[in-house]
């Protein structure tokens, strides 16, 4: 080798020393005994050494006896059966004390003939990452529990309408394991029109990118549909990936109390038929209808004739009954799609949709005879004679609300009792 070539060769190896030296591993190779043939500067760093200290050592000098053993095992396997080996290593540094996490690959050396004459290991320091691992497995572990143990269904899902995130009460809702849910469409976990449904409001979240209010039916496993309150709000789960969180409650307690209340709001508590609040609400809208229809519709008024002597002379309570009997002999005269309601004491409306005048006259009649026909008879036996005044009124081009034909029934009412009472009178 002239001395040009030996001075380039030597170029070379300080290159690569240099390298080797700022690469931010550990690099080192071994002979067939395990002794350093050669290591990088953070070998160095780390061991608090010196080259020549290193080299021709073996790991017995760096690390505790069982490390070193464990050490020289692995080396030796590399070696003896020519495989390369990959693995995680626990280390005491013995210099420093301190404990680190290594994932370290070790190759064979071989010579010109291929044999294995020593073993070249590169380790990378992986304890910050492992540090950071075991973080981010807390938090998965302590997020895990608490949207478990929340009384809500929570759910993520992308804009593919597949399910990203369940939480549990999720899997017990749909009957299925999470891997049978999360990464599949809402379509395969839920009946089709079901999972249309909620798309429905899913898609307003991605539409809109603003969270979402929404009343939604699910039946639970059992069958009973159940009401839930959800709230969609949309997230960016990373750069490429929009999805919605869902926060869904069952409500179906709170949903059935509010129908109850709704209820009671309009019914009235003695008789249970509708009360003057919902029988005007209704009217209205049935005016407007029949407006837009050109439809007919007809308005009785019916009071009950001498209804305070009925009082004074058989006390209150059976006053209650009397009106609860003369509810009972109206409803057989009326059709299903008529609303009757309790509008006053003892008055009451009747509202006869797509009726005209001679076919609301007919049912008026019907109603003040069957009363008539029928005496009231009340537990202690006395019978009580109880009549009905009847007033009737139909639709007119002319009038602007329910309140114009309401007027006139009820003036047509006024007039039957002046004409003496148990009678019908039609003001057209
Ligand atoms: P008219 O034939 O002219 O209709 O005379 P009336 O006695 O029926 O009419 P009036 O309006 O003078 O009396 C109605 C009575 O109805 C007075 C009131 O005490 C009674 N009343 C109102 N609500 C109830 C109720 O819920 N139960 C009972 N028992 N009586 C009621
Ligand atoms: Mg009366
Ligand atoms: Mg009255």
């Amino acid at each position: 080798m002239s001395d040009k070539q030996v001075e380039s060769l030597q170029l070379k190896i300080n290159n690569l020393e240099n390298v080797l030296s700022h690469v931010g591993a550990y690099v080192f190779t071994k002979d067939l005994q395990g002794r350093y043939t050669y290591v990088n500067q953070k070998v160095l760093d780390a061991f608090g050494r010196r080259y020549e200290d290193v080299i021709g050592k073996d790991d017995s000098q760096f690390f505790d006896m069982e490390l070193s053993d464990q050490l020289y095992q692995n080396d030796q396997k590399v070696m003896r059966e020519n495989i390369t080996v990959e693995n995680e290593e626990f280390n005491v540094i013995k210099a420093s004390g301190e404990h680190r996490i290594y994932h370290t690959v070790k190759n064979p050396l071989h010579d010109d003939q291929g044999k294995v004459i020593g073993l070249c290991g590169i380790s990378s320091d992986i304890t910050e990452q492992k540090k950071l691992q075991d973080v981010n497995k807390e938090q998965q572990q302590l997020l895990d529990t608490v949207l478990n143990n929340v009384g809500a269904y929570i759910y993520m899902k992308d804009t593919e309408r597949r399910f990203r995130y369940v939480n549990k009460h999720v899997t017990e809702l749909f009957g299925l394991p999470v891997s049978q849910i999360i990464g599949c469409l809402d379509t395969d976990v839920l009946p089709q029109e079901v999972a249309d449904h909620f798309w429905d409001s899913d898609k307003k979240v991605f539409e809109s990118n603003a969270s979402q209010e929404t009343e939604e039916e699910f039946a639970d496993k059992d069958g009973n549909m159940r009401h839930y309150l959800s709230v969609k709000i949309p997230y960016q789960f990373s750069r490429d990936s929009k999805v919605l969180i869902g926060f869904s409650t069952d409500v179906t307690e709170l949903y059935a109390l509010k129908e109850r209340y709704q209820q009671q709001a309009n019914t009235d508590a003695l008789t249970g038929l509708f009360n003057r609040r919902y029988f005007f609400e209704n009217a209205d809208r049935e005016f407007k209808r029949t407006q837009r229809h050109s439809l007919s519709l007809a308005a009785i008024s019916i009071d009950i004739d001498n209804f305070k002597q009925i009082n004074d002379k058989y006390g209150h309570p059976i006053g209650d009954q009397v009106l609860l009997a003369v509810v009972k002999n109206i409803i057989p005269n009326v059709r299903l799609e008529d609303v009757l309601a309790r509008i006053g004491g003892e008055e009451f409306s009747v509202l006869l949709p797509e009726t005209t005048p001679d076919k609301a006259q007919l049912v008026a009649e019907r109603i003040r005879a069957y009363q008539d026909a029928n005496e009231f008879v009340a537990e202690n036996g006395i019978h009580i004679a109880v009549k009905l005044s009847v007033g009737v009124s139909a639709l007119r081009a002319a009038d602007e609300s329910f309140l114009d034909l309401y007027s006139r029934s009820d003036k047509a009412l006024y007039q039957a009792k002046y004409q003496g009472k148990n009678t019908v009178y039609y003001l057209p």
